[in-house]
């Protein structure tokens, strides 16, 4: 792999001022899948893109340098974990994420609402915002809509977000009502606090909820696009929901969101979910699909997914994906990969990330490829037809 310099830590220097824009460039004319360029003060983003999770400052087992070369152009990190451990006064030495993680390209940070609805023990949620122990050490906290701002710019991430009440599923009407109501108020107080910040030039989305209830989401949809955000996530899908039904909302609420603004479709998902996703008009994606299953030796291809501890991998020679071109591919077999994962190797974990990032990327990369061209809805037939194989 050929050696790519990022600056040095000590010479790590902050952008001078800080920018977002987003332009739309191309459209299918069979679908609504689009592509465009969201501009940030750290680089440019292709869209659709796919953001590899970097929960702690760090895509688990792999460097930046190795994130660039597998072609990540932005990558995501999470407040909630981020502000408990190792905490704003340290990350604020460095003047952010981007030098302390030595990573100088576009960063976006959750607002840190999903991890506290699903890991803290929540004590109470109310307008001020919402009360948690910590799942480290027990310590309570109260993350409020103005500090989720605070926390998120002394990060200093090119794209912030709006703290939002997920919800679990399945949830009553009257559960998604309240938390929607909630979303909204907050919102609105985030949106306040991030233009008098000093992050306030860098982009800041609103997340739509309202569970599975089609009239919940457009009443969130259209509260958010009058608030006016740079751009809009959908949150609270692939929660547990029939895959139809995660479509279904998506396909709902997609259009009710400005068409001048990115779309970002929160935690999803599979490879057959982000060509539907993207198909439908979504441009910005996040998961832990492809780290978390690498790590667990599932590892993606164009035919389906493979296991790399299956013994019938014990003596093959062949590469994971005979069509990969990315550095795990090009330079190991099934059988040394599996050896590895195996034995609990390290290398194991870098290798099957390596791999599982690339194909999500790649995927997504030639999805915009072919909307550039309009012969989507070709490589999308194309895509189910080699997994039918
Ligand atoms: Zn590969």
């Amino acid at each position: 792999m050929p050696v790519i310099e990022l600056q040095p830590v000590t010479n790590f220097k902050k952008p001078v001022s800080s920018m977002f824009s987003f332009e739309v460039i191309a459209k299918s004319t069979e679908s609504r899948a689009r592509a465009g360029v969201i501009q940030t003060s750290h680089g440019a983003v292709e869209t659709p893109i796919f953001m590899p999770v970097g929960t702690l400052g760090t895509v688990k087992s792999v460097s930046p340098e190795e994130l660039i070369e597998i072609g990540a152009q932005i990558i995501l990190g999470n407040t909630y974990h981020l502000y408990l451990r190792p905490g704003c006064d340290i990350i604020s030495r460095f003047e952010g994420l981007h030098r302390f993680m030595h990573w100088n390209k576009p960063i976006l940070t959750d607002s840190g609402g999903f991890q506290v609805f699903s890991l803290a023990k929540l004590t109470k949620i109310s307008d001020d915002g919402v009360t948690f122990q910590s799942h480290i050490d027990g310590s309570k906290h109260l993350l409020s809509p103005e500090k989720v701002m605070d926390i998120q710019a002394c990060l200093g991430t090119d794209i912030m977000m709006c703290l939002d009440q997920c919800i679990r599923y399945p949830a009553t009407r009257e559960q998604c009502r309240a938390a929607l109501k909630m979303t909204t108020h907050w919102a609105r107080r985030c949106r306040q606090s991030w233009r008098k910040s000093p992050n306030g030039h860098n982009a800041l989305f609103g997340i739509v909820q309202g569970g599975m209830f089609a009239d919940l989401r457009r009443q969130s949809a259209e509260e958010l696009t009058d608030i006016d955000f740079s751009g809009y996530a959908i949150g609270g899908l692939s929660v547990g929901e029939p895959i139809e039904v995660m479509l279904e909302m998506a396909d709902f609420t997609l259009p009710k969101l400005p068409a001048v603004k990115p779309r970002y479709i929160m935690g999803v998902g599979t490879p057959e979910n982000l060509i539907e996703l993207v198909a439908l008009g979504a441009d910005m994606f996040d998961c832990v699909l492809p780290t978390r299953n690498a790590r667990n030796g599932q590892m993606f291809t164009e035919s389906g997914t493979i296991n790399i501890s299956n013994s019938r991998y014990k003596d093959d020679t062949d590469p994971p994906d005979a069509e990969c071109r990315c550095y795990t591919c090009r330079n190991y077999s099934r059988a040394y990969l599996r050896h590895l994962y195996l034995a609990r190797e390290l290398l194991a974990y870098r290798l099957n990330t390596i791999h599982n990032i690339y194909f999500f990327i790649n995927f997504i990369k030639r999805m915009r490829k072919a909307i550039l061209a309009d012969e989507f809805e070709n490589f999308r037939k194309e895509f189910y037809r080699r997994l039918e194989k």
